[in-house]
């Protein structure tokens, strides 16, 4: 039996994690103010769940968590968090200590792409590559089984790739990064955007019933065979395309999975996509990437930081 820890701003999310990598009792509680805090809460969330699981913590393989930040895994290290204010924190030797067996961490973007490479939409390929469409652009990279990160534990920021020279300036500085234009962000920036020159259409309708504009408006628009909602869409997917394309010319993966808010468009996400992606190729004949969405949500976290 493993643990696995999903360290976010807001909560701090735990399972026990069995050999067949299903969990089998999980909890969570708030994130607390500060790393020695955080480090007792997220060893006294795991201890009950031992309990729970009438196992000792000491019983367990292993310990993992998964962090925002940027993490030297070899130190077991935060070097760096904005969300959580950490500065060179040694957490998996903190987890080690409180639970008394070998607490490992990793970048939690990554950690989710382990979790959803063993258990989820990479289960049966050789190499995977997540890109989670939220807020913002995030994403994990695996390769021959095991997280690529970089020499530093840098690597993997799928989402500051340039699509667009010159573009929509990025929260990291740089203008026209993929996470500016495929993130739920870009893709309200560009509704919001259409919503002012077309404010008869059909989609202006659906934000105002629904009292705003998210990420579905456009999506919910096209559907339903709105011109301005399907033109916003079309615009969007062919950033996505580019950028997915990008990925696989570099990397050529068994297979690219989608997770994140827009993610949950599904299939008509997938099967729209591809024909974009493949006029995008370069040509590698028949064995080429499969784009599958992510399946296992927030469960990929916990799965993969007990999987590091
Ligand atoms: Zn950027």
């Amino acid at each position: 039996m493993r643990i696995g820890i999903d360290l976010g701003g807001t909560n701090i999310a735990a399972g026990l994690v069995d050999d067949s990598l299903s969990i089998t009792v999980r909890g969570s509680v708030p994130t607390p103010q500060g790393a020695d805090a955080i480090a007792r809460d997220a060893a006294a969330l795991v201890r009950s769940l031992c309990e729970q699981e009438g196992i000792r913590p000491e019983d367990l393989t292993s310990a993992g968590i998964g962090s925002p930040g940027a993490i030297d895994t070899s130190a077991g290290t935060v070097i760096y968090s904005n969300n959580l204010a950490f500065d060179n924190v040694p957490l998996a030797g903190m987890l080690s200590e409180a639970l008394g067996v070998t607490g490992r961490i990793g970048n939690d973007a990554n950690v989710a792409a382990l979790g959803e490479f063993h258990a989820g939409a990479g289960k049966a390929f050789s190499s995977m590559i997540l890109v989670t469409l939220g807020t913002g652009v995030g994403g994990g990279i695996i390769l021959g089984g095991a997280i690529y990160d970089g020499f530093n534990g840098m690597g993997g920021e799928v989402g500051h790739m340039v699509i667009q020279k010159g573009g929509v300036p990025c929260t990291c500085g740089r203008k026209g990064c993929w996470e500016a234009y495929a993130s739920a962000t870009g893709l309200i920036r560009l509704t919001k955007a259409a919503l002012e020159k077309n404010p008869n259409s059909r989609m202006a309708a659906i934000a105002e019933e629904r009292g705003k504009v998210s990420g579905r408006t456009a999506f919910l628009a096209a559907r339903q065979g709105d011109e301005t909602g399907e033109a916003v869409v079309t615009e969007y997917l062919s950033y996505l395309a580019s950028g997915a394309a990008n990925l696989i010319n570099l990397f050529q993966p068994e297979v690219l999975c989608f997770g994140g808010g827009v993610s949950h468009e599904g299939p008509y996400l997938i099967d729209r996509l591809k024909p974009l992606v493949g006029a995008e190729l370069y040509p590698v004949g028949e064995k080429k990437t499969a784009l599958r969405l992510a399946e296992l949500g927030n469960d990929a976290g916990i799965i993969g930081a007990a999987m590091l």
